[in-house]
């Protein structure tokens, strides 16, 4: 599943290589892809027509382009096109030859053009989801409450409807830790729950929580209202600090127009500490790393360094 980093890295190529290009056609190959969209396929096709694609934007795992208003218009952008990759989803820029590929599991095709077409030509951007957990749609920008830009990408204090009750991310210029770690102490569950809940901070999935976990030396357990401040921001920080690792070192597959998320990166494989590693030495002090059952999925600890509290939540 592509985590936070995987998906600023998308964010980071669409900011570069189609930020700026005007929307020429759009195909939607599997309607279940724009299942959120008001209108449905035709719908989506409409709204898109003729917009400009202003900014990419970033909360989370939620990525947005604000449509440009039309010139000369004094209001800022009204709406957006919002996406989320789900469990599998890919967003491929093609341009040149590349353009004729089609993906077996292609779903919505946006058919972009550049001002200057010497240095582009025509682009699609294709939306590919082989679990069609992801969608594309067309949404309204509300305001944010506290008046800071939105997301990371761009100035704008506005986010899509449906983002707006998910928490800032923990690489959020904006994000005010302080008012984190007082939501992470006023709940009464486990940590590593809270860390999850994407109202209190967003795009922590799991294998970064329990990294963080690791690092913070926490079970995921512990019980969030007896947790110290000083914790509490050891935790946050851990969490900054692995997700900025791994984007340093995955956030290369960029170059050569290509935009790609796998949901694997070179930092799975090479940087965890104890997600999947059931048996191995901890990197810190040797103890066997232990799975455990955690909400369908697993939680990996190292028994030494992140002791079972005794009343724990989970
Ligand atoms: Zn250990």
């Amino acid at each position: 599943m592509p985590e936070l980093p995987e998906v600023e890295t998308v964010r980071d190529g669409l900011a570069r290589h189609v930020v700026g290009a005007r929307v020429v056609d759009v195909e939607v190959l599997r309607d279940y892809s724009v299942r959120r969209h008001e209108g449905g396929p035709a719908g989506f096709r409409d709204e898109l027509l003729g917009q400009r694609l202003g900014a990419a934007v970033r909360r989370g795992k939620f990525l947005w382009l604000p449509l440009e208003p039309a010139a000369g218009s004094v209001d800022g952008p009204a709406a957006a096109l919002l996406a989320h990759l789900g469990m599998s989803g890919q967003l491929l820029v093609r341009s040149g030859v590349a353009l004729a590929d089609r993906s077996p599991h292609l779903r919505v095709r946006v058919v972009l053009e550049h001002d200057d077409r010497t240095a582009y030509g025509a682009q699609a951007l294709d939306f590919v989801d082989q679990r069609t957990f992801g969608h594309l749609s067309v949404q309204d920008l509300v305001p944010t409450p506290d008046g800071a830009p939105g997301g990371l990408g761009s100035d704008l204090a506005a986010v899509p409807a449906p983002v707006a009750h998910i928490g800032r991310d923990l690489l959020d210029p904006s994000l005010r830790r302080a008012d984190v770690v007082d939501a992470i102490r006023r709940r009464r569950t486990g940590v590593k729950r809270a860390l999850l809940d994407q109202t209190v901070v967003s795009g922590v999935g799991n294998i970064y929580a329990d990294e963080a976990l690791w690092r913070a030396r926490l079970h995921y357990a512990r019980a969030t209202d007896t947790l110290r401040r000083p914790e509490a921001h050891r935790l946050l920080d851990a969490a900054a600090e692995v997700m900025t690792e791994a984007l340093a070192q995955g956030g290369t597959s960029f170059d050569a127009l290509y935009v790609n998320v796998n949901g694997q990166s070179g930092y799975f494989s090479r940087s965890l500490a104890v997600y999947g590693q059931e048996g191995e030495p901890c990197p810190r002090c040797g103890t066997p790393v232990r799975r455990d059952e955690f909400m369908n999925r697993s939680s990996y600890t190292c028994p030494r360094c992140q002791p079972r509290p005794r009343n724990g939540r989970w």
